[in-house]
């Protein structure tokens, strides 16, 4: 799927695609509907059908995954939420054979994430990932998000990359989209971003279910 030799930076998504989408799709979907419904004293099923249009709105926007906006606009403390189902944060099954071996290479390897910082240090905290990434790099950060092409070209600024060299593997196609825009050449999908959802058909580019189909070559 990737000759290796022609790789020498590795762009790697976290929430999908290293980590189990599984935690933000039962936060989001679940939890914060739950917290929502007991503020304003209504059912579930009436809070997440206010809630879902408003997530709508907001996505591939930077403001998606600011923490502190959803806070003030829902009157949630959603960092706070966030700790409270911590447990459920996972690494995806062979993620961390795959990054031990990475990390031995002499290619670069980043972390670009659109998560807000205080979800980013949470789930390091939670996962010990840390030392395995040269950099970590978050959009919010560069103020942008991952799906506008312009966020490639920041990223080039904070950590100098070839786009024809580099691997981007994501789990969002519309960040696929964002990068093979701007012209990065390798690009590969995660069919299987959370555990406890079937595998997704992904068409647009090579997909992964898991990190073993990564490893011969490495
Ligand atoms: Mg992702």
């Amino acid at each position: 799927m990737i000759d290796w030799k022609r790789i020498d930076t590795v762009l790697l998504d976290m929430d999908g695609t290293l980590l189990d989408l599984n935690f933000d799709n039962h936060f989001w979907k679940e939890f914060v509907p739950l917290r929502f419904a007991e503020k304003h004293g209504i059912s579930i099923a009436l809070a997440k059908q206010q809630l879902e249009p408003r997530f709508k709105s907001m996505e591939g926007k930077l403001e998606w995954y600011c923490l502190d906006y959803w806070s003030e606009v829902l009157q949630l403390n959603i960092a706070g939420l966030k700790v409270e189902i911590a447990e459920l944060i996972a690494v995806l099954p062979h993620v961390t054979e795959f990054l031990e071996k990475i990390h031995q290479s002499p290619k670069k390897v980043l972390l670009v994430t659109n998560a807000h910082r205080d979800s980013l240090a949470l789930k390091m905290e939670k996962t010990c990932l840390q030392p395995f990434f040269d950099d970590i790099i978050s959009s919010h950060d560069l103020g942008m998000p991952k799906e506008h092409a312009d966020f490639w070209l920041y990223l080039q600024h904070r950590q100098p990359y070839e786009k024809s060299t580099t691997l981007l593997i994501d789990d969002s196609p519309a960040v696929l989209n964002s990068a093979r825009q701007f012209g990065i050449e390798h690009l590969i999908s995660v069919s299987r971003p959370d555990t406890k959802l079937p595998k997704k058909e992904v068409t647009d580019y090579p997909a992964i279910e898991d990190f073993r189909e990564l490893m011969s070559g490495l």
